[in-house]
């Protein structure tokens, strides 16, 4: 099967050429059908499943017709990034339409996005936060709204969005056609659904469990020793861009500064960090410069790097849909990744759970010449590659460590 087979008009075909798709995935094929009947849609899929393009391309082909100048599509995204990274995908698969968009999010200037939406937008893609501020305002209208989109509903009801969605909802006063996708359904997303789509229509990639393309493995663990293992980790496996979570902010900054002062071309993304900062972490993580970017489950909502071999999971996930989400990052679209955990004793619940929803033992690994007798410190761990567990810093000479660093 080929992107011929939905009939999209040759300015459409000509983005998916340029993006490089081939094939379409399982969930285009099943949702971009009824999305172009103008049917409402219930998508359950993970991010890496190319769900953007089988929302985005329908979309492009219905606004080719008539009016410009005026939004008639919104799509509600949890988090800037995504909403920054769905406007690329809408302006890269829609180059040859002359459809424009606008990624609308806070934490900068409101000035810029309302000069453009003064020029005319098509499509807009925001955060609910500065979309209502827009909406208080008066400078975006969403009076031609013919298509919403929902992404990530279920992120977006995790970090407390459903109330300014129902607020967006009741300023989209004309009949539209509503598409929610959602990794997963707890009951506030289904009230939802019940309340704002019409007759939908439901596809469903596979269960809501991680990619089948990502192998997955257990590293237990002391605590105190999983910055020195992360560190002997990176050393010895081949990797892509690696992405690497932990609980905490804090703790997302420490471990990234551990890895910079081991050598490795590593940054964090948490969510103190300014625009400008995000900004550069991500740009610098998508081109390569950053090999190795250190996140929250928060931060790292959206992030669409095509080329994570590894999710490692310094800290183990508070849920299995966390789990899901960052392991989505990797294993992306027929991609292979590996998804590794570091688990001490505290988290044998959450590894029954992972096997429960995989059906599968994980495999238990021990990293060869890893020192797991290393006791703890009697102060705060390892704080600086200085401090970290003798054997390390010391069986690695240097230059060993560049050149492995340089190899990568
Ligand atoms: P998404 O699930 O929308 O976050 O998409 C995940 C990644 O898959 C993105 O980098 C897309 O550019 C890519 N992608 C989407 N559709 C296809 C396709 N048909 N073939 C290859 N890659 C795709």
């Amino acid at each position: 099967m080929n992107f011929d087979t939905f009939n999209f008009s040759p300015d459409i075909i000509a983005g998916v050429r340029a993006l490089g798709y081939t094939t379409p995935t399982p969930i285009q094929i099943q949702a971009i059908p009824p999305i172009m009947k103008g049917r409402d849609v219930i998508g359950l899929a993970q991010t890496g499943t190319g769900k953007t393009a089988a929302f985005v391309l329908p979309i492009l082909q219905r606004l080719l017709k008539s009016p410009r100048g005026r939004v008639r599509a919104l799509i509600i995204s949890p988090t800037r990034e995504l909403a920054e990274q769905t406007c690329e995908t809408v302006d890269e698969l829609g180059q040859q339409t002359g459809l424009r968009s606008i990624a609308v999010y806070g934490g900068v200037n409101m000035d810029q996005q309302i000069q453009r939406l003064r020029r005319g937008v098509e499509i807009a893609v925001a955060c609910p936060g500065r979309l209502l501020d827009h909406l208080w305002k008066g400078t975006i209208d969403l009076s031609n709204i013919e298509v919403l989109v929902i992404d990530e509903a279920d992120r977006m009801f995790d970090m407390g969005f459903l109330p300014d969605i129902r607020s967006i909802l009741r300023c989209l006063t004309k009949p539209r056609q509503t598409l929610l996708f959602s990794a997963t359904m707890p009951q506030d997303i289904r009230r939802l659904v019940q309340d704002i789509l019409h007759d939908p229509v439901t596809v469903q990639i596979g269960r809501a469990a991680p990619a089948a393309t990502v192998s997955h493995a257990l590293y237990p663990v002391k605590q105190h020793l999983k910055t020195a293992l992360l560190l002997d980790l990176l050393y010895q496996i081949e990797t892509e861009s690696v992405l690497v979570f932990t609980r905490t902010k804090h703790r997302a900054e420490r471990v990234a500064q551990q890895l910079k002062g081991a050598g490795f071309k590593a940054t964090s993304l948490q969510s103190n960090l300014s625009q400008p900062r995000r900004r550069a972490a991500l740009d610098g993580f998508r081109n390569g410069s950053f090999k190795i970017l250190v996140a929250t489950d928060i931060a790292a909502r959206g992030i669409d790097v095509l080329r994570i071999s590894h999710v490692i999971n310094y800290d183990m996930p508070e849920n299995m849909d966390a789990y899901t989400h960052r392991i989505g990052r990797t294993g992306r679209v027929e991609q292979n990744g590996d998804a590794l955990t570091l688990v001490t004793g505290a988290d044998a619940g959450m590894v029954n759970d992972i096997e429960r929803v995989l059906n599968t033992r994980l495999e238990r690994r021990t990293l060869q010449g890893f020192d797991y007798a290393i006791s703890a410190p009697d102060s705060d761990y390892v704080r600086s590659p200085r401090h970290l567990p003798a054997r390390t810093v010391r069986s690695q000479p240097l230059v060993k460590r560049q050149f492995a660093l340089s190899a990568r």
